[in-house]
């Protein structure tokens, strides 16, 4: 992780931005597509080409300009460090090259601390600069980190960091070394404060850096184009001489991988950061106080209908889907993407923080389609291990940041396949029921479609599980109980009747609390206002549990699936 301080990173991300000729500063060469750009216009643009969207490298000053609301930056001083720890001489003396940095920067060192806000939200930035010995991770950097941190959690707010850097300063030896841990313990007592903690990558992101805080953190957004990793591509090919593929360890590359979050373009991140915020801030006490209770309880109420012609509902291509209520119901949703284990970001599963009507909430769910190649992008709503992983990744989130959790389900079932048995698909989904089940905040399930088996389940042991009228929840699907026990799957609508897969039926078990209603004829004549009954449920829901956290309610949600299947004289 040492070996590329302060040597020069390459490839087409990473050139910087040249004057076309010395004396004309006016224009500038494009880094990624080499085209000749106007300096005043590539500034208004923050940097970024507008041929070839190449983003350039920042300052941590212009970072800071370009991130923070104006006027709002307050500088925090780090405590003082040593300097020289070694004594260090290699072709030049280290404090040389020190004070060097120094000037031609105006900086300390590679990090800048500063108190400010973005989009009115308090937060504590800690910002790298790169131009400074290559942002390398010193003794002064890994304090100021963790001076950032401490800050965070004196005032009670959220840490931003930005990175930029090409690892572990070598010249500060081990004492260099040991700023990874220390800025990783630093990071966890935010966790342990339930204080949102994000990272903003961006080019290059190597070493001690990205094996410390610049992924310890909730969220991880990377620039287009900014490589992140362990070892350089260099040290790559030198040690294993191992052929790398395109775009190896760009921003792209690791979203694919399921190991950042989002990659959003820079003219994007003070939204996308300020939404961020805000879903870590608190709601309002009077929350949710005007929404009208539609949920139907008791099964006298419902319309009874034929069980295949049910299922055909369910499974309807116009009934709206996740993004579709997302949409409909959220202000400034930020999908959070994979599980950062490298198994590859699973779109069968979506999630994110969002804020319903003020009240931010985690939203989780599967994601089907409403054409041919929508069911395709998304596997047809089924998701792999990698998937339910992501799910898990976002609740453990929702419960450090104390927000209430909301899944819909709709899913025919976990995907069957090779990968997915290789991947652990049981595990995965034996994981995230019992993950549920511990949640210390509220949790509600809507059942938007198809409730499909375990790898429905694995997103549904909530407070409060909803059914949509027209849905449908069920140990299997009618088809495959059909050619197992009838022995011919063309039987699957008397497997549906005998399964009691629809609303009726699974209200009168208890399966599910209540049952939102549709509009007549189903979803999918009438999408959007189908989705705001399922909205308004969600919200009396939460209005019901928000107050609720902690051991009693996990001990309330454990002993509503603890009663499934007992007489009632039995039922504790
Ligand atoms: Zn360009």
């Amino acid at each position: 992780m040492t070996s590329t301080v302060p040597a020069p990173v390459r490839g087409a991300t990473a050139a910087p931005a040249v004057p076309a000729a010395a004396a004309d500063a006016e224009w500038l060469t494009c880094g990624g597509c080499r085209v000749l750009l106007y300096r005043k216009r590539f500034d208004r643009l923050l940097g970024v080409c507008p041929e070839c969207g190449w983003h350039s490298r920042l300052t941590a000053g212009q970072r800071l300009d370009g991130l923070l609301d104006p006027g709002s930056a307050r500088a925090v001083t780090p405590a003082e460090s040593v300097h020289d720890p070694l004594g260090f001489t290699d072709l030049v003396d280290y404090p040389g090259r020190l004070s060097r940095a120094r000037e031609s920067t105006g900086l300390a060192d590679a990090v800048r601390v500063v108190r400010g806000r973005i989009q009115g939200h308090p937060v504590v930035m800690a910002v790298m600069d790169f131009r400074f010995l290559g942002g390398s991770l010193g003794v002064a950097a890994g304090e100021a980190v963790t001076a950032a941190a401490e800050a965070a959690l004196a005032d009670s707010c959220a840490l931003l960091i930005v990175t930029a850097s090409g690892g572990a300063r070598m010249q500060e030896g081990a004492l260099a070394l040991m700023q990874m841990a220390k800025t990783a313990n630093a990071l966890r007592a935010l966790d342990e404060a339930g204080l949102l903690t994000v990272t903003l990558v961006t080019d290059p992101t190597y070493g001690g850096v990205a094996a410390s805080f610049a992924t310890l953190t909730d969220v991880i957004i990377a620039e287009p184009g900014a490589r992140m990793g362990f070892a350089g591509p260099r040290v790559i090919a030198q040690t294993i001489r191992q052929e790398l593929p395109p775009g190896f360890q760009t921003a792209e590359f690791l979203l694919a991988r399921g190991l950042v979050d989002g990659v959003r373009a820079r003219g994007e991140l003070p939204w996308v950061l300020g939404q961020l915020l805000a879903a870590a801030a608190p709601a309002p006490a009077d929350w949710g106080g005007g929404v009208v209770d539609v949920v139907l309880r008791d099964p006298a109420t419902l319309v009874r209908r034929p069980p295949a012609e049910v299922v055909r509902l369910a499974r309807h291509l116009d009934r709206p889907t996740l993004t579709d209520h997302l949409t409909e119901w959220l202000d400034g949703f930020v999908e959070l993407r994979g599980a950062r284990d490298g198994a590859g970001d699973c779109r069968a599963v979506l999630g994110g923080l969002g804020v319903l009507d003020g009240l931010p909430v985690m939203v989780i769910g599967h994601q089907k389609g409403h054409s041919t190649e929508e069911l395709v992008r998304h596997s047809f709503g089924m998701p792999s291990p990698a998937g339910y992983r992501k799910a898990a990744r976002l609740m453990r989130l929702a419960a450090k940041l104390r927000v209430p959790v909301v899944t819909l389900v709709d899913t025919a079932g976990a995907h069957p396949g090779l990968e997915a048995e290789e991947q652990g698909q049981a595990v995965a989904i034996a994981e995230s029921i019992a993950l549920m089940g511990s949640l210390p905040v509220p949790v509600v399930t809507v059942i938007t479609g198809e409730g499909g088996s375990g790898g429905a389940l694995a997103l549904g042991v909530a407070d409060r599980v909803l059914l949509t009228e027209h849905g449908t929840y069920s140990v299997i699907s009618p088809e495959g109980c059909a050619a197992i026990l009838w022995r011919s799957p063309e039987r699957a609508g008397d497997a549906a009747a005998a399964l009691g897969v629809d609303a009726g039926s699974l209200l009168r078990l208890g399966v599910v609390d209540g049952v939102v209603p549709e509009p007549p004829g189903g979803a999918h004549l009438d999408p959007a206002r189908a989705s705001r009954l399922v909205r308004d449920a969600v919200v009396v829901a939460l209005r019901e549990l928000r107050t609720s956290e902690g051991p009693a309610l996990v001990a309330t949600r454990r002993a509503r699936f603890r009663r499934f299947g007992l007489t009632n004289d039995r039922r504790p």
